[in-house]
């Protein structure tokens, strides 16, 4: 039995049917991206994941990343042949462009490898994660020099970016950081200070290491609009492109973390021997920060991916388990008899629960991530603006409510072993401890709900949430053509979305005004905002399996009957919890304020 195997069907369903991969690999600029093409991808992605990274995930665990006396960091045994095999199939270059030796596949395709990627391995995951983040960051603002020189070996993964922002003092405020980069005559800059909590900061999968980091030039103001962002290298470049010295950067420690204990998690020195690191700048000075926002969906989309790969690893675990284990007896079999656990209702509904989860999850993101994909490729102004704003709108609910979930629902999975689950080597109880950072990094969940209330809400003077409230409402009249089927999906679609909509209104009267009460009521409106979300997309993938049942054939009646069935307990079950969080959202800040601690 596999440690993990790849959903592929229930990710096929989403890509065809929710995302339209169809439809997106059609926009300008993806005329070589074959749809059909895309699913042999996935599955041959699908094995790698499977045979060679699901399996180093709990040796990983055990043995953690470990750094050595002179600064140099181990990986646990297995990851750098399998961070090698994985540069050699060119898996960490499939969404970048052609140009510099990317595939130039949708973001889309992209993020459907990344949830394997993440469900085989989270720990492993995050070196190309972070490279990703990177290399995105060189793609938008870098200089054609700069391109040139790192983009190729950071697309292939032979060099691995990082993303350098956190310091002590400057975690969700990164206004507050204050590392220095001083101008030197040359051009470059020299860098000193020290960052916190890097991710794959130091390690020996690649041989260089590309380092992003936010720092203040002498004349810079104070806050987020003094911040510029440089390129330094672990290793500077010689003249015709080969690795030249050491740049004066050191791993002065790794941190022992809950989870994801295989990625190291570094203290970064810079400038310990004495002038300083080398950087280089992107683009222009005190520009940092609005640069960091235009990469800023994707790594938080990337982010929200981890709640929903480890979430199906740990359901594939739980049924497993719930099948095999045998307690108790069901009513209606003779005494004596020993029922396996999945026969029990309580049981059933946690593993319903998870499915259900896992599923809405996984529509809301492959959305985002095509909406992401038409921001780029859209093939006019238009279309372009209306991807960029689902996008916007939908990031906050693949970060926040992903990585929520994540937790959530792995911790449900956790339930169904009973105390087998609370001991370690059953391996189920890694994964909730993975899980448990995503909520915390690319910006804590609190300040994605701040982002959604305090961005996305007054866009266009709140017609962006207007009119996706109005197109999850405009389902009411395929939901109703449907029939009696989907009756109970439809009443409960169309009470989420009016109660939604009636808090938000209260928000855009009251929120402006009083910005403490909007605040205040900022996280359960992201929650609501993200079920009713979540009731929508279950309702699109009923809609969708309830069509394609009418010529299907009896094995794939199964499935189509199961997404229904999932989409209808989501929709009756789950649902209805998101309107009870309304008076959380409008009970303005009053106690909040008033309680002492
Ligand atoms: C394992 C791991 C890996 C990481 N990887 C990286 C990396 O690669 N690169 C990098 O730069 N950083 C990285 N980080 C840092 C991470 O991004 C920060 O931990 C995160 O931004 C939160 O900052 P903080 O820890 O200082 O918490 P704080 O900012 O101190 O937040 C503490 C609490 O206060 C809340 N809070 C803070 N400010 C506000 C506000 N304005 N309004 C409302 N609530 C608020 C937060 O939501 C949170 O609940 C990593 C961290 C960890 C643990």
């Amino acid at each position: 039995m596999p440690e993990y195997t790849a959903p592929l069907a229930d990710m096929r369903f989403v890509l065809e049917h929710l995302a339209d991969l169809q439809s997106v690999a059609s926009l300008p600029g993806f005329d070589h991206v074959e749809a059909d093409a895309v699913y042999s991808v996935l599955e041959e992605s699908a094995r790698f994941m499977e045979d060679l990274v699901a399996p180093l995930n709990r040796g990983g665990d055990l043995q953690g990343s470990v750094r050595n006396a002179d600064g140099t960091v181990t990986t646990p045994d297995g990851f750098v042949a399998a961070y090698k095999a994985y540069v050699g199939a060119g898996w960490g270059g499939v969404v970048f462009p052609a140009e510099y030796g990317g595939g130039g596949f949708p973001w889309l395709v992209g993020i459907a490898m990344q949830e394997m990627l993440t469900s085989a391995n989270m720990a492993f995951s995050m070196c190309p994660l972070l490279n990703q983040g990177a290399v995105d960051m060189l793609l938008h603002h870098a200089s054609e020099e700069h391109k040139e020189t790192y983009l190729p070996k950071m697309i292939s993964g032979e060099w691995t970016g990082t993303m350098n922002l956190t310091e002590p003092q400057a975690g969700s405020d990164v206004g507050a950081l204050t590392t220095k980069a001083v101008p030197q005559d040359d051009g470059t800059y020299r860098i000193t200070g020290t960052k916190i909590f890097i991710s794959f900061g130091e390690h020996d999968l690649s041989e260089n290491i590309i380092h992003l980091v936010l720092a203040r030039t002498p004349s810079a103001p104070p806050g987020t609009k003094g911040i510029s962002c440089f390129i330094v290298p672990k290793y500077l470049l010689d003249d015709d492109g080969s690795l030249g010295a050491r740049n004066d950067v050191t791993c002065v420690g790794i941190e022992h973390k809950m989870g994801i204990k295989a990625s190291p998690t570094c203290v970064l020195s810079y400038g310990d021997r004495g002038e300083g690191a080398v950087g280089f700048l992107i683009g222009e000075e005190n520009a940092g920060m609005r640069y960091m926002f235009t990469m800023m969906n994707n790594a938080r989309l990337s982010v929200g991916v981890e709640g929903l790969g480890l979430a199906e690893r740990a359901f594939q675990m739980a049924v497993t388990y719930a099948k095999e284990r045998k307690q108790g007896r069901v009513p209606g079999y003779p005494a004596g008899h020993q029922s396996a656990i999945v026969e029990h209702p309580d049981v059933r509904r946690m593993l319903l629960t998870q499915r259900a989860g896992i599923e809405a999850l996984r529509g809301v993101i492959y959305l985002n991530a095509a909406a992401l994909d038409r921001a780029s490729h859209g093939a006019d102004e238009a279309a372009r603006a209306a991807g960029a704003e689902l996008a916007d709108l939908l990031t906050p609910v693949s970060k926040g409510w992903g990585t929520d979930l994540g937790v959530e629902l792995t911790s449900l999975a956790l339930q169904v072993f009973g105390g087998m689950g609370y001991i370690e080597e059953t391996g189920v109880a890694q994964h909730v401890r993975d899980a448990r950072i995503a909520p915390i990094y690319e910006g804590t969940n609190g300040i994605q709900a701040i982002d959604l209330v305090g961005r996305k809400l007054p866009m266009r003077g709140g017609a962006a949430v207007g009119d996706h409230l109005d197109r999850m409402a405009a389902l009411d009249a395929d939901l109703a053509a449907a029939g009696a089927d989907l009756a109970s999906i439809r009443e409960a679609l169309a009470d989420g979305v009016a109660a939604l909509r009636s808090v938000t209104d209260w928000l855009l009267a009251n929120g402006l005004a009083n910005p403490l009460d909007a605040l205040a009521g900022a996280t359960p409106y992201l929650r609501q905002f993200s079920m009713v979300t979540g009731g929508w997309v279950m309702a699109l993938q009923a809609l969708a399996a309830t069509a394609l049942l009418a010529g299907a054939t009896p094995a794939d009646r199964a499935f189509l009957e199961g997404k229904v069935l999932t989409a209808r307990f989501y929709c009756e079950q789950l649902l209805p919890q998101a309107a009870g969080l309304g008076p959380a959202v409008t009970a303005t800040n009053r106690d909040l304020a008033a309680a002492v601690f």
